[in-house]
């Protein structure tokens, strides 16, 4: 019998539609036109289009109801409150994004805009997390999968980023924390690009331990080193595991077994949560994985959350900008969510990811070893 799971999304989420150049809008500078030339060089001004579409959604939405995943329940959801946002954003951010609804713009030189939906959409993306959490928390069901846009791993607490507006995540993982009273809540962003976003919310926090598999810098957003460990009391519980152009399935199988697994043994978390980007497929940008990749670690990752934590999972949708990609890896990821058996592995020759897993297992072994399994008794749960 199939393992339920859990699936969040709203088509409201599609309403976050910003566009691609158009000079008949002040606002769009010669330096942001600048800046689309240099992310996107192969580009054609007068027919680019936003890379953060809401195509990506619906390529996902429509490969589930063409072909019916066993165990999948369709969930609604509800926005986030500004109460359950200000957990991971500051007040006066949180008030400047809503006071956009209705409008467009952009609002950072990396393409970051919005369009008149994209508030409602916002709320929507960081509501699904909290959704997840508390259906997962009252036992009616143990996985949860989010399709949800805009994406949420480049925001800081105070600004908009790399197509994100509200950290997704992070509001979950705060929800966790201060609502639901979670002492140790463990997050892996396994998207192609650093979670930048992510790592500076908790980069002091040692009840919520960090692991992100990126390709390295200088690739955007240019974070994501080893050295970047956490800091103060959350020393040691940020993991950066950079990785090179070109890693494939075997590295990404690899992240798992020597950095996410042992970390997790010695964290003992309560709930994981994955940051799930599908950039890394190589229909997207740079990275060679595949779905038959994100299928298999998707397998490992509910063993382990079984492991550990009575299979608390949410996985959450981040990047990814190749539609077939896009439908092709959250289909096979929701399929082993459900308890599918999954397709063999395709394998690199030479994959060259694995002497940067390496290398990221050796520097972080003493401190995945001093990883104290949380501050029990410290989740300050505000009701
Ligand atoms: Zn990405």
């Amino acid at each position: 019998m199939a393992t339920t799971v859990l699936i969040y999304y709203d088509f409201r989420m599609l309403g976050h539609n910003p566009h691609g150049w158009d000079p008949g809008r002040p606002e769009w500078t010669d330096a942001v036109k600048a800046m689309i030339e240099l992310q996107y060089p192969n580009s054609n001004l007068d027919t680019y289009r936003h890379p953060e579409r809401p195509e990506r959604l619906t390529a996902i939405v429509d490969s589930l109801l063409l072909e019916p995943i066993d165990g999948v329940r369709w969930m609604l959801l509800a926005p986030a409150s500004a109460t359950q946002l200000e957990r991971a954003h500051d007040a006066a951010y949180v008030a400047h994004v809503e006071s956009l609804d209705g409008q467009s713009g952009w609002l950072a030189k990396d393409t970051t805009a919005v369009s008149p939906g994209s508030v409602t959409a916002a709320r929507l993306a960081a509501g699904a997390g909290i959704g997840a959490i508390e259906a997962i928390a009252a036992g009616e069901a143990r996985r949860a999968f989010c399709i949800v846009r805009p994406p949420g791993h480049h925001a800081p607490a105070d600004r908009a980023r790399g197509f994100c507006l509200y950290n997704n995540l992070a509001v979950t993982a705060a929800h966790a924390r201060k609502a639901l009273g979670y002492d140790r809540v463990m997050i892996w962003d396994l998207d192609m690009h650093h979670g930048n976003g992510t790592e500076a919310i908790f980069y002091d926090d040692p009840n919520v331990l960090v692991v992100d598999s990126h390709c390295a810098a200088p690739f955007y957003p240019g974070s994501g080193l080893l050295a970047e460990t956490g800091a103060g009391a959350g020393a040691g519980y940020n993991l950066n595991v950079p990785l090179p152009v070109g890693s494939g399935n075997a590295t990404l199988q690899a992240v798992f077994e020597q950095v996410v697994r042992p970390a997790a043994r010695a964290f003992r978390p309560e709930i994981l949560l994955i940051s799930t980007g599908f950039d890394c497929h190589y229909l997207d940008m740079v990275c060679a994985m595949d779905e038959t990749g994100y299928a298999a670690v998707t397998q490992s990752i509910c063993a382990l959350a079984d492991e550990l934590c009575d299979g608390r999972l949410v996985m959450m949708l981040e990047g990814g900008y190749n539609a077939k990609a896009l439908a092709d890896s959250a289909y096979a990821v929701i399929e082993a969510l459900a308890g599918n058996p999954v397709s063999a592995l395709n394998v690199l020759p030479d994959d060259p990811g694995a002497a940067a897993v390496a290398d990221a297992a050796t520097f972080h072994a003493k401190a995945i070893g001093a990883l104290a399994p949380g501050q029990a008794g410290d989740a300050n749960t505000e009701n």
